[in-house]
Formats: structure tokens, C-alpha cells, sequence
């Protein structure tokens, strides 16, 4: 166990803090499922407990939200040691079904969806305007490319005025193998590969957990920007016009908690029509239930989490609007009331010109 992990355990005093805002507990119930509980395994672990299917369950149904970090008064970090700890035993072949599952599909079709067709499909007649070189490279991920097609298009429609391009073979970006402890160093070096041959100094991604891979997993060498970030600095350009609307935002908690992006998507918003906040937002904001593996694995609990954000959602609005695929794709099957879509999608209606 890394030396880090350790101090984390000791740090941790026991004080349940984390296990009042975790949504998996909140949802099980069990000490086991909470933040708190999963501390107590870790030190088990440290402390040589046997590693049976109740102690990979309590490690496993954790999204990564990162909100007991952000809450524990000790300044320990529950969501490091879980992923940390998830890395140690799957290196020693301690996994589940599902982890075991879904790194096979990755490894076989290099794409979280286990797809073999055509990641670029979606470009369509838009192959033609693809550059081979451009300062920006829009990152499509996985479930853009293959779940959300339509818009990852109108994604590329917005950014091509500027010298934006994609990569000739982009590959997953690696983070649901990392958030679920295997190691992608093939599928990096094979992004890292691509991002050197088109030139670019930034990468545009489009989705939280992409954001959160490329910016703290990949080597140096370039830098990572989200979307929302990337048109929220270019608002004078894209002439938007304003729209009679009220929206909700939800932060995705790889982009907003654990990366500091919160403000970009709510200017793109303002700069649109009028935002309603959720009940909890922010450093704050409740988790959708999608991440860390939650949601292969674990996906009855994943959407039961989808079910509780969206009673945040307030009331009188016309759509809910995320920063991320896997957000709207879990809050979308949760079965949302209010249509749940893509910042992109909300700007493309506000361009004149689009
Ligand atoms: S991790 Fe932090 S918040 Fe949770 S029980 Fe330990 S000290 Fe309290
Ligand atoms: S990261 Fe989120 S789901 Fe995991 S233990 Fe912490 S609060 Fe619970």
C-alpha cells in the first residue's frame, strides 16, 4: 500500500463526516458501502484481511464522486485509497466479474463501448473538413463518438471556425480502465502518439471523465481544456442569441469537484438564457451515479443515484443540462422528467448561424 494511503487511513478519525454525504451509503446503507466503511476495509487490507467478494463489493460500488475528500474535517481521502487500493489488488488478480469484463472489452476494441466499427462515423460528409495539423484537438471520447454521434457533430460544427481538428485515430482515453485500477498505458502512449502528429498544444475534451484522464493521467506535454472552457473564452465569436429559457446545470464531479471546473459551463449557460440551480452544486454537487465503474458494474445502484440528482432538479425548468456523456446518459435512463442535454447542445440552438 503507498505510503500516501497510509497517512490517509491514519488521518482518518473515524468521524462519519463522509458517510453523511455519501450517496452510495445513503443508498445501501450498509457501513460497508459509505466512505467511512470503505476506510476501515482499507486498513483491514493494510493489516493483511483476506480479500473476498464483500471487501472488492465495498471498494467497487464507490463512483470516485470525490465528495467525502471534500468534506472530511481530517483532510484524509477516501477516494484516493479506494482507487489506489482497486489498483493494488486488481495487479494481484483480485477483480470482479465485471472489472474483468470490461477490460477485456477495452483491451479487444480500444473503446469503453466494446464497439469494432468506425470510431469517426459520426464525422460523416464532415470528413473532409478534418485538418491534419491545428493547434486544438477536439477529444471525442467513446461515448461521443459512438452513443452521442449527433453531438459530437454539432460539437465539431461550433469549434471548426477555429483551428480545431480530431485526431486520426483516436483511442479511449483510458479512464475506465484507470478509475477501475488497470493500468492504459498502451491506449496513452497511443493518444499521446496522435496529439504529437496533429500538432496540438490543447486538447479539447467534451466529457468529465476524459477531462479528469487527460489532464492528471497523461504525461505533460500538452495542455487539457473542457469545452465549456474553450467557448466560454470565445463568447464574443460565436454569436449566440439569447433564448426564452430556464435550464438546470449539473457538475459533473470529475470536471467540477475533482478538477475546479464549475464556473465555465454556467457563463456559456448565462450567456444563453436564465439558470436555476439545483438543490446541491458546486464543490457540493450530488454525483450521478455513472463514474468509477459504477455503472458496468454496479448499474441498478448507478441509476438508483440518477434517480436521487434528479429530484434535485428544480422545478420549471425546460431542460437539465450536463457537461458530460456519462451524466446525461445515466440521468436520461433514470428516467428524468425535464429532457436532459449536452451543453453543446444548448449553444448550437443559440447560434445564429448554425
Ligand atoms: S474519512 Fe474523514 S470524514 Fe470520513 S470518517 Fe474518516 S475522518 Fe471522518
Ligand atoms: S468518492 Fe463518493 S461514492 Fe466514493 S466513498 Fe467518497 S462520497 Fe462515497
Amino acid at each position: 500500500m503507498l505510503e500516501s494511503d497510509i497517512r490517509s487511513i491514519l488521518k482518518c478519525v473515524r468521524c462519519g463526516a463522509c458517510r453523511s454525504v455519501c450517496p452510495v451509503f445513503e443508498e445501501v446503507g450498509w457501513e460497508s458501502a459509505g466512505a467511512r466503511g470503505r476506510m476501515l476495509v482499507a486498513q483491514g487490507i493494510s493489516q493483511g484481511l483476506e480479500v473476498g467478494s464483500g471487501v472488492l463489493e465495498s471498494l467497487n460500488t464507490c463512483t470516485t464522486c470525490g465528495l467525502c475528500r471534500q468534506m472530511c474535517p481530517s483532510g484524509a481521502d477516501p477516494t484516493g485509497v479506494v482507487e489506489s487500493l482497486r489498483h493494488e489488488l486488481v495487479s494481484q488478480g483480485k477483480m470482479t466479474d465485471s472489472q474483468a469484463k470490461l477490460h477485456k472489452k477495452i483491451i479487444s476494441s480500444s473503446n469503453s463501448l466494446g464497439d469494432v466499427s468506425d470510431k469517426k462515423k459520426w464525422l460523416g460528409e464532415r470528413i473532409t473538413e478534418v485538418r491534419k495539423t491545428a493547434e486544438y484537438v477536439y477529444f471525442v471520447g467513446c461515448l461521443g463518438a459512438y452513443r452521442y454521434p449527433e453531438t459530437a457533430a454539432l460539437t465539431f460544427d461550433v469549434l471548426k471556425q477555429f483551428d480545431v481538428t480530431v485526431l486520426p485515430d483516436e483511442v479511449c482515453c483510458g479512464s475506465p480502465l484507470i478509475r477501475t485500477g488497470f493500468d492504459a498505458d498502451d491506449l496513452i502512449a497511443h493518444n499521446m502518439e496522435q496529439i504529437r502528429k496533429v500538432g496540438a498544444h490543447t486538447v479539447i475534451t467534451s466529457c468529465a471523465g476524459c477531462y479528469n484522464t487527460l489532464k492528471n493521467d497523461y504525461p505533460a506535454g500538452f495542455d487539457v481544456i473542457h469545452v465549456s472552457e474553450f467557448l466560454s473564452e470565445h463568447l464574443s465569436e460565436l454569436e449566440l442569441k439569447r433564448l426564452d429559457l430556464t435550464v438546470t446545470y449539473h457538475d459533473g464531479c470529475h470536471l467540477g469537484r475533482c478538477n475546479g471546473v464549475f464556473d465555465a459551463p454556467c457563463e456559456v449557460i448565462k450567456a444563453i438564457c436564465d439558470i436555476k440551480e439545483m438543490t446541491t452544486n458546486r464543490e457540493n454537487a450530488r454525483c450521478c451515479g455513472g463514474g468509477g465503474g459504477v455503472r458496468s458494474g454496479y448499474p441498478d445502484l448507478s441509476l438508483a443515484l440518477a434517480k436521487k440528482r434528479l429530484a434535485e432538479v428544480p422545478e420549471g425548468v425546460d431542460y437539465v443540462v450536463t457537461s458530460c456523456p456519462l451524466c446525461l446518459k445515466n440521468l436520461t435512463e433514470a428516467g428524468s422528467d425535464t429532457d436532459v442535454i449536452d451543453l453543446v447542445e444548448l449553444v448550437a440552438l443559440a447560434m445564429q448561424n448554425l
